[in-house]
């Protein structure tokens, strides 16, 4: 399986990579060399889709990856193909110092609910955001970042 070489190549970054985004990114990570949906690599690496996109959901976070959403006619679901900025992935791994405050943050990225709805404000996770197919549950409102 080809690796993404300035990953795997330094313990050290690989180390930074897997406390940022998880021991399945460098599973995940091969497959972001273009774009790709969760569920791809979720058949692929017998893993659940939800957990690939716990990972890719912190690359998110980090602003690292964008996705685009395309309606699937076979399966009557949207799905979101998602792309790496490589570059940007390089400079995050290679700048980011270890350090008590952003091991925190990093930890309480974990639980919060990055996304919110335009017209109630309502909180959601990334997963549940994507199952409501980024339409607000109550109001019916577009869910964004909440950024
Ligand atoms: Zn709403």
């Amino acid at each position: 399986m080809a690796t993404l070489t300035y990953i795997t190549k330094d313990v050290d970054i690989k180390n930074k990579a897997v406390l940022h985004f998880g021991e399945l990114f460098v599973l995940v990570a091969p497959f972001l060399k273009k774009p790709v949906s969760a569920e791809f690599i979720s058949q692929r690496i017998k893993v659940k889709p939800s957990r690939v996109r716990a990972v890719l959901n912190k690359l998110y976070n980090h602003n690292l990856i964008d996705y685009k959403r395309s309606f699937d006619d076979d399966t009557g679901k949207y799905t979101y193909i998602w792309t790496l900025n490589h570059e940007k992935l390089k400079a995050f791994l290679k700048n980011y110092e270890f350090d008590v405050s952003s091991e925190k943050s990093a930890a309480e990225e974990e639980c919060d609910a990055p996304f919110r709805c335009r017209g109630c404000s309502e909180a959601y996770s990334f997963d549940s955001a994507t199952d409501a197919a980024f339409k607000c549950v109550r109001c019916g409102s577009t869910i964004d970042s909440a950024e």
